[in-house]
């Protein structure tokens, strides 16, 4: 029987069981010790790795840690410290007005309210979820690169865009599985689903992912086209 495309209900299931499975102690690669050190990291990390930031904000945070403290900083001087970061220009602009904006409008916390975290510079949809779902403790889905790589690949979602591709992961995973999801799909994005070569042979969602279901099916059509042609 060949394969259609889409996963159903209980491809669904499994595939969220086996994630659970494989990371159950998925969480932030990201170091931090306050909201607003959460804040500054995830925006450090756009187009950036983990490894890269924790080691740039090691730095930063001995000294400017708050949004005060980190006000303190000239713009030139903020890029010094993060410039191996890329994007500096606009990441060390972007801290220093949500910087501001968090003492002047906030009282000096990262707000709670997602409408207000959204409004802080640099701070996209996708840095808003990070920190309700990881320091709020909120039910949310952020979708950076990995989950919207691996999440269309197994086909939790088919989704042009990470606004969609969020939208289907709601509709798709529990509530309650929501924080939890993200940093599964981050980490099976990072160990084995790569961007250029998903390690597909190693990969223990390989029964249950739409990606490689529909390669194999691809597969099976080519090599009976080649017998009938014999
Ligand atoms: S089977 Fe391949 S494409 Fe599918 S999730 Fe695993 S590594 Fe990614």
């Amino acid at each position: 029987m060949w394969y259609n495309s889409g996963m159903d209900e209980r491809q669904r299931s499994e595939a969220l069981r086996l994630l659970a499975e494989n990371y159950p102690d998925a969480r932030p690669a990201l170091h931090y010790s306050t909201a607003y050190e959460l804040l500054v990291a995830v925006i450090l990390s756009a187009q950036c790795t983990d490894e890269r930031v924790n080691k740039v904000t090691a730095e930063l945070f001995k000294e400017h840690s708050t949004p005060e403290g980190m006000l303190a900083l000239s713009q030139e001087e903020l890029e010094g410290y993060i410039y191996s970061c890329g994007l500096y220009r606009s990441k060390a602009a972007h801290i220093l007005s949500a910087s501001r904006d968090i003492v002047q409008k906030f009282g000096g916390q990262v707000p709670e309210d997602f409408a207000a975290l959204r409004s802080l510079a640099g701070v996209g949809q996708k840095t808003a979820n990070v920190v309700a779902s990881v320091w709020f403790a909120k039910d949310a889905i952020a979708v950076d690169t990995h989950v919207f790589r691996v999440a269309n690949r197994l086909g939790l979602a088919h989704a042009p865009n990470p606004k969609k591709t969020e939208e289907q992961l709601q509709a798709a995973i529990p509530q309650k599985d929501w924080s939890s999801a993200h940093h599964w799909l981050i980490w099976h994005g990072r160990r084995v689903c790569h961007a250029q070569r998903p390690d597909c042979a190693a990969c223990a969602l390989a029964p249950c992912c739409d990606h490689y279901l529909q390669a194999v099916n691809t597969q099976a059509v080519n090599a009976q086209a080649a017998n009938e042609g014999e």
